[in-house]
């Protein structure tokens, strides 16, 4: 008996020592190790460009240097599963969007559950998205567009940054809502895509405004139709699709930050605090306008916000996507 005491004061001893050695671990994050950001699409992207934009900030309130690793391809799915396995110290975090939310519905082997295998950060940014065309398409506004479409649908082409991705959604809704099929040319984000926008190799797309802000500010694409429900900010002079004779295109890509789960409690609310100091440094306020995004509010860039939103976006897509039918395996 008097052994299995000492045996079980000997494990609790032990316990005690490894939850001391945690919050000791904890009381010195981040120490002078940087943060590795993992971005999971192609670097000069949307994502890329928030992503960028925060860190610079978020660096400094943190106290040790972000870094960005961009780890594109299939739809952001890629990067989030890498971190979902990566040691959940605090050194790796993952910057995502609302492909974590539309991921479950459309891979079958995900590899990776958003509300399980992750801690939550909070909130970023929101990113309104334009339906963009390269400019020798010959319809000049949406509402020539879509017979234009219609007519020629076998030989236009529709660009997204994989299955899962922003651009992935709002294709799959705009295609829906016009009952026509394009085909899509999937990139590693649309960074690349867009160069192939340009480029004429394919012909449309829809975009972030974060990538195409100077583009839009050129001329050098024809813009289409906001798709959301007011017109952006930034770019007044867009129409909506609504305003244009497409009501209920409303596609709004939220960013968030997460960590691997089982990240200390008190590391995750270090990251949460310099993540709400940042959302609301008036720099990163006005670079994400000038983009056309906006971010988010301190209370927003919260680990229990995060957590609540991202259960009600996967609540609101899946069965979106599972009428669509579509699947990425
Ligand atoms: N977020 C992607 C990127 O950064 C684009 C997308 O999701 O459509 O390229």
């Amino acid at each position: 008996m008097k052994q299995v005491v000492r045996m079980i004061a000997a494990a609790a001893a032990v316990a005690t020592m490894g939850l001391h050695a945690g919050a000791h671990a904890a009381d010195e994050y981040p120490g002078s190790k940087p943060v590795s950001a993992v971005v999971p699409f192609a670097a000069g992207g949307p994502t890329d460009k928030v992503s960028r934009d925060l860190v610079q900030i978020m660096s400094k309130h943190l106290g040790t240097t972000i870094v960005i690793e961009n780890l594109g391809g299939a739809g952001g799915t890629i990067g989030a599963k890498k971190v979902s396995q990566a040691s959940p110290n605090g050194h790796t975090v993952l910057i995502h969007h609302i492909g974590m939310s539309t991921a479950p519905a459309l891979y079958r082997n995900l590899g990776f559950d958003p509300l399980k295998d992750f801690e939550f950060v909070g909130e970023i940014a929101d990113v309104p998205m334009v339906l963009v065309g390269n400019k020798s398409l010959p319809p000049n506004n949406f509402k020539d567009l879509l017979p234009y479409i219609k007519a020629n649908a076998s030989k236009l082409s529709l660009a997204n940054a994989g299955i899962g991705s922003a651009s992935h959604l709002c294709g799959l809704l705009f295609m829906s809502a016009i009952q026509t099929e394009l085909t899509t040319v999937p990139y590693k984000g649309t960074a690349p895509a867009l160069t192939d926008i340009l480029g004429g190799q394919v012909n449309l797309m829809c975009d972030q405004t974060t990538n195409i802000a100077g583009q839009l500010k050129a001329g050098s694409l024809k813009p289409y139709a906001a798709m959301q429900s007011r017109r952006v900010e930034a770019f007044k002079d867009i129409p909506t699709a609504a305003e244009q004779g497409l009501p209920g295109m409303e596609v709004k890509i939220w960013h968030a930050m997460y960590a691997p789960k089982g990240t200390p409690k008190a590391v995750i609310d270090k990251l949460s605090a310099a993540l709400q100091k940042s959302v609301t440094d008036p720099t990163f306020r006005a670079k994400m306008a000038e983009l056309g995004a906006e971010a988010v509010p301190a209370q927003r860039a919260t680990p229990d916000s995060l957590k609540t939103f991202l259960a009600s976006e996967i609540n609101k897509w899946t069965p979106v996507i599972k009428k669509a039918g579509v699947y990425a395996d």
